[in-house]
């Protein structure tokens, strides 16, 4: 390789577990003595980690990557590379669609970037899809933040929900030993990370692909377990999870989430429809009367926790009634906060190819309908924080307002406050709340930490 770095640049779609793949994509590739160039066409190896769970995700990447490939005509040393779900799901098919590609990568083979470099320098082209043990990666993930971090505690998903794509393109399920999570944890402590997101498709399967149970049966290592054994790192003040699944959420979890006081009061717990028929079609394993039990649940052990989850419409079949059934779930429960989605049918999943699709019209209104009611109920649920005294953990400066500062509440409400990002960065701060709004608060700073003497 010549004496001038070589810079890269990587564009990353969708999810949390996404990010952090290319953040541990970034360290590898700055480990091997690239720079990081923040203008793609200032780069020389470009990688864009993309998202198959809906349509148009998968689409958006098609539109980058023509304008890469013309560039490549000028530029051949430009090496293009396609990581994440889309790669797994297309594999060869991406090279006949874009010659110009140098590599396509599923997400399980992140961490072996360096070696599949070396194979494209060499002048290989390279589809690296098939199933691998995903190994631990001993670079330093190249974070977006300097104050919260996402730590991946399992990979993959052996469920079978009838209208998702990631089980055939993120494989089965993989959890990382407590050791390496509580490692990599104690590293983040020691660099000055305040909070801790532990990541996995459905993370409360975590463990149970790892050796060992209990005299009782039980699986060794849970989440629950987990918690425990990574709860007095030191440094991490703060540590959330996500995503939860319904099917195998747990009273011990939330006893332990109640009784751990680093773990926050915020839980990510998709319930999907509000219909059972509907749930069932979607393979999701539980009823919505298994759903509010473990909502009467939280609330009876946490009454303030901060409650959000996911919900598709449109899914194939769904009746206008059986949309209601959302909408009431949705009234009953009141939410911090609910991602929405019209079902978008995904290649090779069941649900694709019934017969009883819906159309974009019936879709995209009840989608609205959705939306107008999540935001309502949104809002009455932010009004409770009115007054009341918060703990903010500053994480960036305003970019709308330069003399404010913003960060998250233990409830993961993202909250606005005047202040000195240089000198509120990574501090844990009382706010008092001023301004509440569907989806983020504002208020005053009551005690800001003082700066250790030294
Ligand atoms: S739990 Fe279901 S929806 Fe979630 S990633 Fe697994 S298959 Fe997909």
């Amino acid at each position: 390789m010549s004496s001038i770095p070589r810079r890269y640049h990587i564009t990353t779609f969708g999810c949390q577990m996404n990010k952090a793949d290319s953040e541990r994509m970034a360290g590898i590739l700055e480990n091997m003595g690239f720079q990081f160039s923040e203008d793609p066409n200032q780069a020389d190896l470009i990688l864009y980690n993309t998202c198959s769970i809906r349509d148009n995700a998968e689409h958006k990447v098609y539109s980058y990557l023509g304008r890469q490939a013309k560039r490549k005509l000028q530029q051949p040393n430009l090496t293009l590379i396609v990581a994440g779900c889309v790669a797994q799901q297309e594999g060869e098919a991406l090279l006949r669609r874009v010659p110009e590609l140098d590599m396509v990568m599923g997400p399980q083979h992140a961490n072996r970037l360096e070696d599949l470099l070396e194979q494209v320098f060499a002048g290989n082209q390279v589809v690296a899809t098939e199933a691998v043990h995903i190994m631990e990666d001993i670079t330093k993930p190249r974070r977006e933040s300097q104050v919260t971090a996402w730590v991946n505690v399992i990979y993959g998903c052996n469920e079978r929900c009838t209208y998702c794509i990631v089980p055939s393109v993120r494989g089965i399920e993989q959890s990382r030993t407590p050791e390496a999570i509580r490692a990599e944890m104690e590293e983040l402590g020691r660099q000055g990370y305040k909070e801790v997101t532990l990541l996995g498709q459905n993370i409360d399967a975590y463990g149970r692909d790892l050796p060992g149970t209990t005299p009782e049966g039980r699986n060794l290592h849970t989440l629950t377990d987990l918690l425990y054994f990574v709860h007095d790192v030191p440094g991490i003040e703060r540590i959330r999870f996500a995503t939860s699944h319904p099917r195998y959420f747990t009273e011990r979890l939330i006893r332990a989430c109640q009784e751990l006081p680093k773990v926050c009061e915020h839980f990510h717990i998709p319930f999907q429809s509000g219909d059972n028929e509907v749930l069932k079609a979607m393979a999701r394993g539980y009823t919505h009367e298994k759903y509010r039990r473990i909502i009467d649940m939280i609330r009876h052990y946490m009454p303030d926790a901060s409650i959000s989850a996911d919900a598709i419409v449109g899914f194939p079949g769904e009746t206008e009634e059986q949309f209601e059934n959302t909408l009431k779930l949705l009234e009953e429960i009141s939410f911090d906060m609910l991602n929405t989605a019209a079902y978008s049918p995904r290649p090779g999943t069941p649900a694709a190819v019934w017969e009883n699709q819906l159309s974009e019209e019936v879709k995209s209104d009840r989608l609205q309908r959705l939306n107008h009611l999540v935001s309502i109920k949104a809002a009455e649920r932010s009004q409770r924080y009115l007054g009341r005294i918060e703990e903010v953990l500053v994480e960036e400066q305003n970019a709308k307002d330069p003399t404010q500062v913003m960060g998250r509440t233990r409830g993961n409400r993202l909250t606005f406050f005047t202040g000195d990002i240089n000198q509120l960065k990574g501090q844990l701060v009382q706010v008092k709340i001023t301004e509440s709004r569907a989806f983020s608060l504002s208020g005053e700073a009551i005690s800001v930490p003082q700066p250790a003497l030294v």
